[in-house]
């Protein structure tokens, strides 16, 4: 088998390589959650190697997703008011929202428990352990930004739900009221208030209300890791290695060796996963279980029409939400549970597109739509991210699901953190992580 040669030897500030390791830590997967996670352990003074089979980072799911910095709006997708909704999903007449289902174990299992996360206590539950990921998550994010000024589309326009019925207008009065525990400042508004913020929404149609959220920020995730990986090659003991299938993990008493499908091997102390949706499949021939789904979802990148907003919009009741970013207007919208292909399918990339110009006619030139793209969201059953040593040597960073590009940097931070204790701080003492 080949070995990986070091392609900046001189950049690890700690020679891992001499205890017969091409690094500190091998982490698996470059997208959004991958090189936020690269980046925490750098900082920490860890030799880290990123590994990924495209030929760079954020090609998979962190590659057009909807921009959103979400970091107040972190409700939990099992809730009692989906639990109504279920029949006409599993009938497919919601069109936004579709489920595959299939009857093997591990489907049964995600399926039973994302019921049990249906309750209003776990609901409740849930939506603030999200939220405090989502804070810590802002905090990193601006830290990071202020060591690293480069520019990734970052802004802070402040995002608008618009609520279309009352049933689902008081749904979203209770969850405002579930996260007043941690002061957010979310603020229900008439049509006439929301239009005041933001006219473009004049020509939404009618709707009864809308949640506006001041503070929630935006940036492209792709611009953004390829901007951070830049940094973390030139500055940081950070090295990559693309075009990276890989095959297999083996668990040695001192070291990780990972496989690729075309023999290569990169050996490290320690692996962090941050696989993404494919998470389970690499994990699974490890012996260890991820209980991850991926639920589809479509994007497409326009030029901004002639009535394009500058605030967020999330349309509740059409699943779409619609992004100022930079010089394009980006719409992301449909949910397709159990669905693991990431091929876009053409008639749902137009069911997205049509629905974005019914919703909104003037805030995308929606003929000049550049690209269409699909992604496959890390679902875990409650929407909480699992961030945890699952061996000896392995931890895992995934199952971000809805808001992967907002939890990164915190889950990036909490995965470093919970390494430094366990394993050792190289800046500390070298010798604890032998
Ligand atoms: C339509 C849509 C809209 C979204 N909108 C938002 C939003 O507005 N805000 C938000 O916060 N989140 C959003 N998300 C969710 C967010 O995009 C994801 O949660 C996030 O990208 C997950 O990041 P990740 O790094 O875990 O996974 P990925 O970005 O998928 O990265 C995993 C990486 O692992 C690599 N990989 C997989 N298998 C292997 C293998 N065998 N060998 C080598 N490499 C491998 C892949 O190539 C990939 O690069 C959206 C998602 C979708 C689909």
């Amino acid at each position: 088998m080949k070995q990986l040669q070091s392609e900046s030897e001189d950049m690890c500030a700690f020679p891992a390589e001499s205890a017969g390791q091409d690094a500190d830590i091998v982490v698996l997967g470059a997208g959004v959650v991958g090189v936020t996670t690269a980046y925490s352990l750098a900082r920490r003074g860890y030799s880290v190697i990123l590994l990924d089979r495209a030929d760079g980072p954020a090609q998979g799911s962190s590659f057009a997703n909807g921009a959103q910095l979400s970091y107040a709006y972190t409700d939990a997708l099992a809730q009692p008011a989906l639990l109504a909704g279920i029949p006409a999903i599993l009938a497919g007449l919601n069109p936004a929202f579709r489920l595959r289902f299939t009857p093997d174990p591990d489907f049964l299992r995600w399926g039973l428990s994302f019921l049990r996360n249906c309750t209003k206590t776990r609901f409740a539950a849930n939506t603030r352990a999200a939220l405090v990921l989502g804070f810590e998550s802002r905090l990193a994010m601006a830290g990071l930004r202020d060591r690293h000024p480069f520019d990734f589309g970052h802004a802070r326009p402040g995002k608008m739900h618009i609520f279309r019925d009352h049933a689902s207008l008081q749904n979203a009065r209770d969850t405002v009221a579930i996260k007043q525990v941690a002061n957010v400042s979310q603020e229900l508004l008439t049509p006439a208030k929301a239009i005041g913020i933001e006219p473009a929404l004049s020509e939404i149609g009618s709707f009864v209300g809308a949640l506006w959220t001041p503070s929630e920020e935006i940036g492209d995730p792709h611009r953004f890791c390829h901007g951070l990986l830049a940094i973390l090659t030139r500055q940081f003991a950070v090295r990559t290695k693309f075009g990276f299938t890989i095959a297999g993990v083996d668990e040695h008493k001192n070291r990780i060796v990972v496989r690729s499908s075309d023999g290569m091997t990169v050996s490290a102390r320690n692996a962090v996963v941050c696989l993404g949706a494919d998470a389970p499949g690499v994990l699974g021939k490890m012996g260890i279980r991820a209980p991850i789904l991926p639920m589809k979802g479509y994007s497409f990148t326009a030029p901004p029409g002639a009535n394009a907003p500058k605030v967020s919009i999330t349309d509740s009741a059409r699943k779409i939400v619609f992004c100022r970013l930079s010089d394009s207007m980006r719409v992301a919208g449909l949910a397709e549970l159990n669905n693991g292909d990431p091929r876009p399918d053409p008639a749902r990339l137009q069911l997205l597109i049509d629905n974005a110009e019914a919703a909104m006619p003037k805030a995308a030139a929606y003929r000049e739509t550049s690209a269409g793209w699909a992604g496959l969201r890390p679902m875990t059953a409650n929407s909480i991210p699992i961030i945890k040593r699952a061996r000896e040597r392995v931890f895992l960073n995934v199952g971000h699901g809805m808001l992967g590009w907002t939890f990164a940097a915190g889950a990036a931070e909490r995965v470093a953190k919970l390494i430094e204790a366990e394993v050792g701080n190289p800046m500390n003492d070298r010798s604890c992580i032998e």
